[in-house]
């Protein structure tokens, strides 16, 4: 029985997992919540809609590569485009701590502005609290997000399947190193910045090549690429072999992981995605990804097998095997 609730809660590894059984789907209940989906796909008239809510804590609030305002529009925008949905409008609440510099906001509202701007949806409504200086930490951001879905596009966590090649849009753990050097001031050698980018367009591209090829997308933020493929893993019921040479890590980010004890796998990534996709399709899908502007360094980073369900396994670099289990809480609070 918990008494209290703590960071772990919030880390989106094992006791957030918990959490959100034991106390969130056991009250609220509903098909659509227990899947744990980025986003919830639901009939509204005639039409399929995702919706999907998030909120942003980061610290700090301004970073290399973004800050939260960007920061907040992307990580909803990406969560509707995981179902494979495109984006249209989003709602954005700000909570704000006295005594927040006028400027500060600003120059954050314009962020969301120019992030809403390029991944072509609109902010349509807001809400606006301020509390008492000391009783909040400078600003705290919920975006709301809805898009529209095809009829027939079914792209799912639980929609994993034996034989699917594991494709990764890029470089592992660039957000996580970056606000990790940023928050402690560490003057590591390197050009960090956060990769957080809108994925909605590579996702259009992606589904207008491949279609129904595509079973699972997920973005591996918080928690990273480990925590995210033994989410997959459990809502498919398969199991994943990934190969550690196959895992893209820039070289600054792996020197830095490396100096502080923490490993790429599970350090949080804004602006990438995890696809699963039928063997036929995996080229000509690459192909698409690699032209785009966040897909660069799109690859195949292992496959889905019948094994294991469940479970994760690497076969690392020195060639031997070992699992890769879900953390319980994560290295870093407040990473997005
Ligand atoms: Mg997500």
């Amino acid at each position: 029985m918990v008494e209290k609730i703590t960071l772990a809660h919030g880390s989106g590894g094992k006791a957030s997992h918990e959490l959100i059984e034991k106390l969130f789907v056991a009250n609220f209940g509903g098909k659509s919540l227990l899947a744990m989906e980025d986003s919830a796909v639901l009939q509204a008239g005639k039409e399929r809609i995702a919706f999907s809510t998030d909120s942003f804590v980061v610290d700090p609030i301004f970073f290399p590569g973004g800050d939260i305002g960007s920061l907040a529009i992307h990580g909803t925008v990406n969560d509707l485009a995981m179902r494979g949905a495109k984006p249209l409008y989003i709602a954005v609440a700000m909570i704000i701590e006295e005594g927040f510099a006028y400027r500060d906001l600003e120059t954050i509202v314009r962020s969301l502005k120019a992030g809403a701007d390029k991944a072509g949806v609109e902010i349509v409504a807001g809400d606006t609290k301020v509390v008492q200086s000391g009783k909040a930490d400078k600003i705290f951001i919920n975006t709301t997000g809805i898009g529209l879905l095809d009829m027939d596009i079914d792209i799912s966590a639980g929609n994993g399947r034996p034989g699917d090649r594991i494709i990764l849009s890029g470089t592992m753990a660039d957000h996580g190193t970056t606000i990790l050097c940023q928050r402690e001031g560490l003057q590591i050698q390197g050009g960090f910045m956060s990769d957080s980018a809108p994925l909605n367009h590579m996702v259009a591209a992606m589904i207008e090549e491949c279609g129904k090829s595509i079973h699972v997308l997920r973005d591996p933020t918080r928690g990273g690429v480990g925590t995210t493929l033994n989410e997959l893993a459990q809502s498919s019921g398969v199991g994943i072999r990934i190969r550690e040479t196959d895992l893209p890590v820039r070289d600054d980010v792996r020197g830095a992981c490396e100096l502080l004890g923490l490993d790429p796998l599970y350090l949080a990534n804004e602006g990438k995605l995890l696809a699963f996709v039928e063997p036929g399709a995996v080229e000509s899908l690459l192909a698409v990804m690699q032209k785009m502007e966040y897909g660069g360094n799109a690859g195949i980073i292992g496959e889905v097998v019948a094994e294991h369900p469940g479970q994760v396994v690497m076969q690392t670099s020195i060639g031997s095997s070992r699992i890769v289990d879900m953390l319980h809480g994560e290295p870093l609070p407040r990473i997005c």
